[in-house]
């Protein structure tokens, strides 16, 4: 039996057709041969011989394009979870963005005194504006808030006893929990009290030579509810300071203004954690505060002062960039009258309800264009505020919702939209919480919907 042969083209032929030029430009020689060989193999292997030339270029434009688009994209989280941990946390102001960018583009006086002409301290640029903020004493900045409890335990209580209420030996999501980060920080946990009642006797009796602080942890993302009892942190910090130990107190979101002010509940700040009592307190940068990702530790001075000696402060150090954009959102808590509407985070987390709705009612009417076949309404739903600030659903909002069967194909095909859209699938719809589009975001959003048939 003979076949048809027209011979596979050689590389050095491919790589001198027309069309190749296209992708040598775009893609450089190195890459664009690498799939072209790679391409020829597969052809090899499946004993596909007969392939013109044309077709296996085309094939490598396809390959090149995928292997070169962004991995990491924005997208549009309509899953009603306002600082969403896998959809990246808080969104930022576009000033601390542009300054993040800047800074990375740049040199910078990252560390180094402008005034003296000598070296500087990275943290000179967000521990006095923190101070500010809190009331603390000293204040220093590390990777996250896990970093944060872990260089503070490993800097406070290596190879000695913390005692931690067993009402907050929490998990909080994916590899953070408490127990874990303590033993790998070096500290050996001494847990106390049960998991709905720890008393101050609890703690009392905890204490012994072995002892170097106490903990309290904030429980983040769960309430325990019906027969509790806790200590809280002003009766606490007299226990730890009678046995001169320092307390130390992981507030998780922790944020800095009281939010009540804006009719949210109230999520105890760092302030309140140090007015009673607490030496050292820890908080992350992208939940409640609205900015980077980022571990902030605020408290008495000379305890920072340990914590910035502590060697392992240099592995989760906080970049540049970051520190760039910490200062400029820090620097926004200085006007609160103004937060609510220049903080992307605390603007979504108190959008007005009606503006949510206008939202959903513009958005339903195109969906329901690109997808004529399907069942598009607006729905009342509730929003999240997400990153384990309190667990219960809280923030009336509005969703457009989509049914009509196939929910995981076209969840699929929102997902696979230029900009994704990330929603969530419940009670036979697809659920798109409107309170995370703003109206500055619309168009985009309308603009890539598919046209219907
Ligand atoms: C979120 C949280 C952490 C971890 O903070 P990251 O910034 O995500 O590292 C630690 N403790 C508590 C109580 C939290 O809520």
């Amino acid at each position: 039996m003979t076949r048809e042969a027209s011979p596979l083209p050689s590389l050095d032929s491919l790589l001198r057709a027309p069309s190749a030029a296209v992708l040598l430009a775009r893609f450089g020689r190195a890459a664009t041969t690498d799939v072209l060989r790679w391409i020829l193999a597969e052809r090899r292997e499946a004993r596909t011989f007969h392939a013109p030339a044309e077709e296996i270029l085309d094939r490598a434009a396809d390959v090149l394009a995928a292997s070169f688009a962004r991995s990491q994209k924005p997208v549009f989280n309509l899953t009603g979870t306002v600082l969403h941990t896998n959809l990246g946390r808080s969104p930022m102001p576009p000033e601390a963005a542009d300054a993040a960018a800047e800074a990375m583009r740049s040199a910078t006086s990252l560390e180094y005194d402008l005034d003296s002409g000598k070296r500087g301290e990275r943290d000179s640029h967000i521990a006095p504006l923190l101070c500010r903020l809190t009331g603390a004493e000293a204040a220093t900045v590390v990777n996250n808030n896990a970093a944060a409890v872990m260089l503070v335990l490993n800097t406070l209580a290596l190879g000695r006893q913390v005692p931690v209420s067993r009402g907050e030996l929490i998990e909080i999501g994916g590899a953070f929990r408490v127990p874990d980060i303590m033993s790998r920080a070096g500290a050996v946990l001494k847990e106390v009290g049960t998991t709905n009642r720890t008393h101050p006797r609890d703690y009392v009796q905890a204490i012994g030579p072995e002892t170097a602080a106490l903990m309290r942890v904030h429980q983040a993302n769960y309430a325990i509810t019906g027969f509790t009892a806790s200590v809280p942190t002003d009766e606490l910090a007299r226990i730890a300071h009678e046995a001169n130990l320092p307390l130390i107190e992981d507030l998780g979101s922790g944020s800095l203004v009281d939010l009540a002010r804006w009719g949210l509940p109230h999520e105890p700040t760092p302030a309140e954690a140090l007015a009673a009592g607490a030496d050292v307190v820890t908080f992350s940068g992208d939940k409640l505060l609205g900015g980077p990702q980022a571990g902030l530790i605020v408290g008495k001075k000379a305890l920072i002062a340990r914590i910035n000696a502590n060697p392992l402060k240099r592995a989760l150090r906080l970049d540049k960039g970051r520190l760039a954009a910490l200062e400029v959102v820090l620097r926004l808590y200085l006007d609160p009258d103004r937060l609510a509407e220049k903080l992307p985070a605390l603007r979504l987390l108190t959008r007005a309800e009606a503006d949510i709705w206008a939202t959903a009612e513009r958005m339903a009417a195109l969906i329901q264009r690109a997808w004529p076949a399907r069942r598009v309404a607006v729905e009342a739903c509730r929003s999240q505020i997400g990153s384990g600030a309190l667990p219960v659903d809280l923030l009336p909002s509005a969703a457009v919702t989509i049914g009509g069967g196939g929910l995981e194909s076209l969840a699929s095909a929102l997902r696979g939209l230029p900009w994704p859209v990330i929603g969530r699938i419940a009670q036979d719809r697809v659920w798109l919480d409107c309170r995370c589009l703003e109206p500055a975001d619309e168009a985009a959003f309308a603009a890539q919907l598919p046209v219907a048939a």
